[in-house]
């Protein structure tokens, strides 16, 4: 008899999860009702948000403990009795961190699958990390032709995909951070950046400068603090900041870094820093694919990715990305 495996977040995590943050919770399969399909997952998604949603006040009022974390999640039906599910479609669904997820047609879209890309692409450069990507570029830094890009954790999932998408879009310099001198490396190397600093090595700002020094037009920023704060230093006049994410302080959301401390430059400079949440952009998804697909089957884009295995192992994937263990997108395959 097959198993189902799904992973509960068990008590609130202080800091950084550890391991007993969470709890493996074996049964059998879940029966099938009518309007339902059961899906036996091939890929999770683990993200940097989720530690947010781990917190009891955090991200949207936190996640119910004794649950799963909601999550992005491909799979293949194995089983339907729900209207447009056939056994044999490859889903997109929301229910991550299980082998196996009951979804509703409401809840799982199938997927088109483009002829020589992997479909785990869905959850790296065509799907909601490639979209931030995309739409902090295009929609809220609104990147022309020819101006300069800083892009910090830009060795992660939303960094890699940012670093080659201004790239495509016509970008004259593209800068990054990263937390390593093998990160570092790979970002020139491998991805085209034309210059890249490891955080670790001295202020941000000061690096930066270093790297950039005529300054930058756009920071696409996916780590808040000091990041942020070297930015805005070296940001020219009427610079823009696509804020993505503050991923140094999800560990800590009550306790935020004293960074930045030249906020008040935004006016001086006339700087435009804006935030946005991918979610509110799903209706660019089609113009997502239609950009990128020619571009992965060219191999002018790669889809940076790492790949862990089992579902044993997606806490510490989880964790792992948290603590900058990956290059790319981190996705769990079963
Ligand atoms: P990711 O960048 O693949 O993984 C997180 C990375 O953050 C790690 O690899 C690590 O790399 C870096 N990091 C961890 N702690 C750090 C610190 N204290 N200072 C600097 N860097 C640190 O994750 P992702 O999924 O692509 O997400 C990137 C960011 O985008 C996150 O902030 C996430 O919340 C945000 N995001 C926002 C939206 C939205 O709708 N606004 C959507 C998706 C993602 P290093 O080795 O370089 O430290």
């Amino acid at each position: 008899m097959s198993i189902a495996t799904t992973v509960h977040q068990a008590r609130r995590p202080v800091g950084l999860p550890t391991p007993e943050d969470f709890a493996f919770v074996r049964g059998p399969l879940p029966e099938v009702g009518p309007g339902t399909a059961l899906v036996e997952n091939l890929y999770l998604s683990v993200d940097p948000y989720m530690r947010e949603a781990m917190d009891y006040q955090g991200w949207q009022g936190g996640n119910e403990l004794g649950t799963p974390l909601e999550g992005r999640s491909i799979g293949r039906v194995i089983a339907s009795k729900a209207e447009g599910l056939t056994e044999g479609d490859v889903v997109f669904h929301r229910k991550a961190w299980r082998t196996h997820a009951l979804v509703t047609p409401a809840e799982a879209g199938v997927l088109p699958g483009w002829e020589g890309v992997d479909i785990r692409t869905r959850l790296s450069l065509l799907g909601g990390t490639g979209l931030s990507a995309y739409v902090g570029l295009t929609q809220v830094a609104r990147l022309q032709p020819g101006e300069d890009v800083f892009i910090s954790a830009a060795a992660g999932g939303v960094g890699t995909a940012a670093g080659q998408i201004a790239r495509l879009l016509g970008a004259r310099r593209v800068i990054g951070s990263a937390g390593s001198a093998a990160k570092v490396r790979h970002l020139v190397d491998d991805l085209g950046f034309d210059a890249a600093f490891d955080y670790h090595d001295g202020p941000v700002g000061a690096q930066l400068a270093k790297a950039a020094p005529e300054g930058i037009d756009v920071f696409f920023d996916n780590v808040g603090g000091d990041h942020l704060e070297g930015a805005i230093d070296v940001l020219k006049a009427h610079g823009r900041i696509a804020w993505c994410g503050a991923v140094a302080q999800y560990n800590d959301l009550k306790n935020p870094p004293p960074a930045p401390r030249n906020l008040y430059d935004v006016v001086s400079k006339s700087l435009r820093l804006e935030g946005f949440l991918v979610r509110e952009y799903n209706h660019l998804q089609g113009e997502l694919e239609d950009f990128l697909v020619p571009h992965l089957r060219s191999g002018a884009l790669k889809a940076d990715e790492t790949v862990v295995e089992g579902i044993d192992n997606v806490v510490s994937a989880f964790i792992g990305v948290l603590k900058g263990e990956n290059l790319g997108k981190m996705i769990v395959a079963l």
